[in-house]
């Protein structure tokens, strides 16, 4: 086998490594915003029923000043009834004093309704508080995992790309400039086994000629085709010096 293709296949099996971290990399902080979105959904729902049971309570002593201005009515109307002259006067005050007392009675009504809600209010934000106290921790938890997962992936990344760099200088300049081409356009794969007669990376029948000679030389072939450095016998079965005398096709 071509030294050349040979040290491509293990750089390009670095290529794939190095693929998947960064891969897993970039998607660990999108993971994380995410589950840091749901919790703060889940704050600002928290925030709406604090601001909920605020706004009942603010509307409960709007009412009581409300029934204590109707009440301080009904004492002044009192007073000016036990004055009234005529029938008419005194029904006339008495109608008043009616009007106040119904607008108490509604607005203790009012008063009850709000009393239910904030028992319902208050009973939701307890809940909620103590959902979101241990949905934070679990979020925290979950971050530094993510974050020590990142360091190890990184850490493996790094050292893939630092054997890449020892590897990639044993390559041919053009060879290497070939491959790195290729690569920058998005291929996944630069060096192919010849399988079935086929290049594993296009498909396409590579010529029986092309075959035994990649088989017997250490001829440096390429598929006409998608231009992949065409390998025919499985790396690990080749001699780490050099190609095999006697040649097999697989
Ligand atoms: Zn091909």
């Amino acid at each position: 086998m071509n030294e050349d293709v040979r040290h491509l296949v293990l750089i390009q099996g670095f290529d794939e490594e190095i693929a998947l971290r960064n891969a897993e990399i970039d998607s660990l902080p999108r993971h994380i915003a995410e589950i840091k979105k749901r919790l703060h959904v889940h704050q600002l729902q928290l925030k709406a029923d604090k601001d909920a049971l605020v706004a009942n309570q603010k509307q409960m002593r709007d009412l009581e000043g409300q029934i204590a201005d109707h009440k301080q009515k009904i004492a002044r109307l009192r007073d000016q009834m036990m004055q009234a002259k005529t029938n008419e006067q005194y029904k006339a005050f008495q109608h008043e004093i009616e009007f106040h007392e119904a607008a108490i009675r509604a607005a203790e009504d009012r008063e009850i309704e709000l009393m239910e809600s904030a028992e319902a209010l208050s009973g939701n934000v307890s809940v909620a508080e103590k959902a979101l106290a241990a949905e934070e921790a679990s979020v925290k938890a979950e971050a530094a995992e993510a974050e020590k997962r990142v360091a190890v992936i990184r850490a493996e990344r790094d050292q893939y790309e630092q054997e890449r760099t020892q590897v990639l200088v044993l390559v041919s300049r053009d060879v290497r400039a070939a491959y790195e081409a290729l690569k920058s356009r998005g291929r996944k794969q630069v060096v192919a086994q010849v399988e079935g007669g086929q290049c594993g990376a296009c498909r396409i029948t590579v010529r029986l000629q092309v075959i035994q000679e990649l088989a017997l030389t250490d001829k440096l072939l390429r598929c006409e085709n998608c231009l992949a450095f065409l390998y025919a016998v499985p790396v690990t079965a080749v001699d780490a010096h050099g190609p095999s005398e006697t040649g097999q096709v697989t």
